[in-house]
């Protein structure tokens, strides 16, 4: 079967730039994707897709019928379009079996929240998650996560959406054409050279991060479990914009995949 990569991330860390680029890799490897957009708001995709949510849910008039603001129309789009989801199962099913497709690639709403801590996220992420081999890309805005507090937040949010969807995960360092992400490995490899970034950034007052304050043992606690997380990821710095690092990208979804059958499948068969 098709591996799947459903893409999360913050609103304007580039997902749907990096689906369009992977479609464009995959398409001239003659290895075409089966491509699902889940972004009921996004306004025109820069890639044509196979199965889109806005072919069956319209977003403004949602907003306007059920007198809702833009994230509540998100998630009752969301809630709408999960009534069909076994059908999308099944027309993704028929089109693997025919090895008419490579991958699967999942575009969701700009807005993380909407679709990661939403009943109907979960039931899709698990629909497909339950079917085919499946794997989270987290993709992050490298140039906006230079400061250490920033990137902290991040990677708790990342550490928070592992635990939420049990899928492996692979963190997708985006934009290095504009940022370059070494700064980013060295801090998950190295907890002490995070903790001087932090101590030397203005994020860190010198009390608090320096040695007493609550700051410090917040941060002590924090590196152990960062540390036994960060053990269970795959890293690729990549742009979106260039295609670097793309080829790394789908390495690391291979590694992945056996990961996902190795360890998540039988997990998941044991809970269902
Ligand atoms: P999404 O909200 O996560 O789907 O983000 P988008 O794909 O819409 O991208 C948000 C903004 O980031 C757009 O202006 C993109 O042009 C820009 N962007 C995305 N990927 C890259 C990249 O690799 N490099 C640079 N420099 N900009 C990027
Ligand atoms: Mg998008």
């Amino acid at each position: 079967l098709p591996p799947a990569v459903i893409c999360i991330g913050m609103a304007g860390s580039g997902k749907t730039t990096f689906m369009q680029r992977l479609n464009a890799h995959l398409h001239s490897a003659h290895e075409p994707p089966y491509i699902i957009n889940l972004d009921p708001a996004v306004r025109t995709l820069p890639f044509s897709s196979n199965i889109d949510i806005r072919d069956s849910v319209n977003y403004r008039q949602v907003m306007s019928s059920y007198n809702l603001g833009p994230n509540g129309g998100i998630m009752t789009s969301l809630n709408l379009f999960a009534t069909k989801i076994d059908q999308v199962v099944s027309i993704l099913e028929t089109r693997s079996k025919s090895h008419e497709i490579s991958r699967i690639l999942i575009d969701t709403p700009g807005q993380i929240e909407c679709f990661v801590w939403s009943a109907s996220g979960a039931i899709l992420t698990d629909a497909i998650a339950s079917t085919f081999p499946t794997v989270v890309a987290y993709v992050i805005d490298t140039p906006r996560t230079t400061s250490p507090a920033t990137f902290m937040a991040n990677m708790l949010y990342a550490c928070s959406i592992l635990y939420k969807t049990k899928l492996p995960m692979i963190l997708v360092f985006n934009k290095t054409d504009a940022q370059d992400a070494t700064f980013a490995k060295e801090w998950m490899t190295d907890f002490e050279a995070f903790q001087a970034a932090l101590r030397e950034s203005e994020d860190g007052n010198e009390e608090g991060v320096g040695g007493s304050g609550y700051m410090a043992s917040l941060l002590n606690s924090m590196s152990l479990m960062l540390d036994e997380f960060y053990n269970h990821l795959d890293v690729v710095a990549v742009s979106a914009m260039t295609g670097q690092g793309i080829d790394e990208f789908f390495e690391a979804v291979q590694k992945k995949v056996v990961e996902y059958e190795k360890d998540y499948k039988p997990e998941m068969e044991m809970l269902r």
